[in-house]
């Protein structure tokens, strides 16, 4: 079967490679297509800073450079312009106007930031220190409450759409070992299957996302296994993507997510084929696994 990877990150955010060293790459390892979902910029709509996304000034030099990128492999390998969007409820999201007008391909929503009760906002997946204080000083150091709030913000932005792949769904897993909550217990499962359900609403596509493990810092895909089944029930297509941060990561562990996809009952994936009219209208095709 052929694979692609539509979560791409290059060096106009936090990945180590330029643009055209990751078309050249994919294209050598036979992916059928590559698609740049560079962080959106947050600084202009949430006045956070931030290393990790892309400057709010050099938006318009990333998209002409994909689209450079696009013309000099056209034959070769399609190679999609798409964005990686954070949502911060109140402050941005996918859904926000001004992704319309860019001529994207897609848009992956995904939640980084949680916005708590009190406090200061802080990320899932940033160090397990940042994780524990924001834990601790926004949601007086209750795991559960925690983990709901990172669920909320998920079916808040599903609710809101304009967005094509739901990003890394359960990301939240990533600084418990199981001492924040439990990833087996019955309101994580609970919020997992009302999430799939809100996707399958939406319209949008789960991404098997492999970068956890590329970099080693999760011991499984995002979603992992027991919650793909969830998408699967809800019927919900899945993506295989790498959210590669360099070149060699393009098809990371792309194996082992075959596997998931086929233990968690899936028979098919999807490819982009294009889209009807901007973010949140990409245009899927389904192979078998
Ligand atoms: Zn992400
Ligand atoms: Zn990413």
């Amino acid at each position: 079967m052929r694979f692609s990877s539509l979560h791409t990150h290059s060096v106009f955010c936090d990945g180590t490679d330029h643009i055209e060293t990751l078309c050249r790459t994919a294209w050598e390892k036979g992916l059928s297509a590559v698609g740049f979902s560079s962080h959106a910029p947050i600084g202009r709509k949430t006045g956070f800073k931030s290393d990790w996304h892309l400057p709010d000034g050099r938006l318009e030099a990333y998209l002409d450079e994909v689209r450079s990128a696009r013309r000099r492999w056209e034959g070769k390998i399609p190679v999609y312009l798409g964005l990686e969007v954070d949502y911060m409820a109140g402050l941005m999201g996918p859904a926000d106007r001004d992704y319309r007008d860019m001529g994207l391909d897609y848009l992956i929503g995904s939640v980084h930031y949680l916005i708590p009760p009190k406090g200061a906002p802080f990320t899932v997946d940033g160090s397990r220190g940042e994780t524990l204080a924001g834990i601790r000083e926004g949601f007086d150091g209750d795991g559960g409450a925690y983990m709901n709030a990172y669920w909320d913000a998920v079916l808040g932005m599903t609710a809101e759409g304009g967005f094509d792949i739901l990003g890394h769904a359960d990301i939240v897993k990533k600084n418990s070992r199981g001492d924040l909550f439990s990833e087996s217990g019955e309101t994580w499962l609970r919020r997992g299957g009302e999430t799939a359900r809100a996707a399958a609403r939406a319209g949008v596509v789960v991404e098997v996302n492999t970068g956890g493990l590329n970099r080693k810092s999760m011991g499984e895909t995002c979603p992992s296994g027991a919650l793909l089944r969830l998408f699967r029930e809800a019927g919900v297509p899945a993506v295989v993507t790498s959210d590669a941060h360099r070149a060699e990561d393009l098809d990371g562990n792309y194996q082992a997510a075959r596997r998931v996809l086929l233990d968690s009952g899936y028979t098919e994936t999807v490819f982009l084929e294009g889209k009807k009219d901007g973010p949140g209208t990409a245009v899927w095709k389904a192979e078998r696994l």
